[in-house]
């Protein structure tokens, strides 16, 4: 266990780490197997009893999932990390294993679109109910809570809204309520968004996103902060598991039923890429946002551009809020609105390098028209409220040199 006072980068590389017990391989081999053999029956009862550490199959544990595991755990100095096949199977896990039938959850209305249809359309199939609320409004969240309440959930940087909950608030209301509080940090990664010190009891993250950080595996992973108010009045169903296992309780419940019945297992070879990522994590998320904060500086200026809104902005409305809880940088994620749709489309088509398609986190830079993609299938209303208008794109700005993607984006402005 690294001592917290190691500096992320470090964490990123060292923490959670050790060589391979056989070989002494530098990197955790892919294990690409599926079950594990003992040596006698003595030692698989142990094994299966708890009493003894050991590999049993796959999708309940295998040491490359283990060590991925481990990693981000260390880089977000938690309790202990539970990875899934993808980011929508680590937010399900974390929030099925929180909430059952006749619960409620809390959740900031600024939501990646898959987020916001699990919890609008198929929880609620299963008897959870959300409440959406104003991400940055917190007399909203506290109106909200009943004694059914079980999560209170947000996104570290809303998606495309690119609004910034204030999490400390939000984090000293849930620990007044004894309600966990969830938070998806997909796109600000543990470099920076320092989940624990900022009273995050799970933080969620897609991995397919930053922290793979090449676009080559779909992953997910969720760390248990070591706060949870497991032993309280809400979680009765943790109560056994608590006494057993004390704070390890939530993550105990997911390994010996949630996510063990259901399946949403990260692939090893998956869980390597993933951890081959986080290598340079660090490197990549620092160039991400002097990059964006270098294209917005440009963009803001740009007289073909109707507005840009990117939280290291000082016109940003939550900037102060992004510069207290951020660390290092606010990301990759901007946004820019040129008047109507029809500019947006040629805008698109103009550019020459930026790739156009649905995903963050790349090395490259990608833009998007999101009311016509990936927010396509929402309400005029529910796109009112994640700020998605006709002539709106989102950019996920990549580690190209700095001049070559305004010039690009600036052809594709003056040819409108
Ligand atoms: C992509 C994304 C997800 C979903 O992750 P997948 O790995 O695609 O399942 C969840 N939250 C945010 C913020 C995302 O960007």
């Amino acid at each position: 266990m690294p001592t917290p006072t190691l500096h992320i980068n470090t964490r990123l590389i060292h923490g959670g780490y050790s060589p391979e017990s056989e070989t002494g391989a530098t990197i955790t081999p892919i294990f690409q197997n599926s079950a594990f053999a003992y040596k006698t029956a003595e030692q698989i009862e142990d094994v299966f009893a708890g009493r003894e550490g050991g590999y049993i199959y796959t999708r309940i544990n295998n040491p490359t999932i283990d060590s991925f595991e481990r990693r981000l755990n260390a880089a977000e100095s938690g309790l202990a990390a539970l990875a899934c096949s993808s980011g929508m199977a680590a937010i399900s896990t974390a929030l099925m294993g929180l909430a059952g039938s006749g619960d409620e959850i809390v959740s900031g209305n600024s939501l990646f679109g898959g987020t916001y249809s699990l919890l609008a359309h198929t929880l609620e199939r299963f008897g959870i109910h959300t409440k959406f609320v104003e991400s940055t409004d917190l007399a909203a969240f506290k109106a909200a809570i009943t004694d059914r309440t079980k999560a209170i959930f947000v996104e570290s940087i809303g998606n495309p809204k690119l609004d910034v909950p204030d999490i400390k608030a939000l984090s000293a209301l849930a620990k007044e309520n004894g309600i966990a509080l969830v938070v998806d940090s997909t796109v600000t990664t543990p470099v920076l968004f320092p989940s624990k010190s900022l009273g995050v009891d799970i933080v969620v993250h897609s991995t397919s996103k930053f922290i793979n950080g090449h676009g080559t595996a779909i992953g997910g992973a969720m760390v248990d902060c070591g706060t949870g108010p497991w032993s309280g009045p809400r979680y009765v169903h943790l109560h056994d598991l608590f006494k057993q296992t004390r704070q390890f309780a939530f993550l105990a419940f997911l390994r010996t039923r949630l996510h063990r019945d259901l399946g949403p297992c990260l692939a090893p070879q998956n869980a390597f890429l993933m951890s081959t990522g986080m290598d340079t994590l660090g490197l990549r998320m620092e160039r991400h946002s002097t990059n964006a904060l270098a294209l917005a500086t440009f963009l803001s200026k740009h007289p073909t551009v109707a507005e840009t809104r990117y939280p290291g902005l000082a016109s940003h409305p939550n900037h102060a809020v992004a510069a207290r809880q951020f660390t290092g940088g606010f990301g990759a994620i901007l946004t820019i609105r040129l008047g109507d749709r029809e500019r947006c489309f040629k805008f698109i088509n103009g550019l020459r390098r930026v790739q156009n398609l649905a995903n963050l986190g790349d090395v490259k830079t990608l833009a998007i028209h999101p009311a016509s993609t990936i927010c396509r299938e929402c309400t005029d209303e529910e796109r009112k409220a994640i700020g998605v208008t006709d002539d709106l794109i989102r950019m996920c700005v990549g580690l190209e040199h700095i001049d070559d993607i305004q010039t690009d984006m600036d052809s594709a402005l003056k040819a409108l």
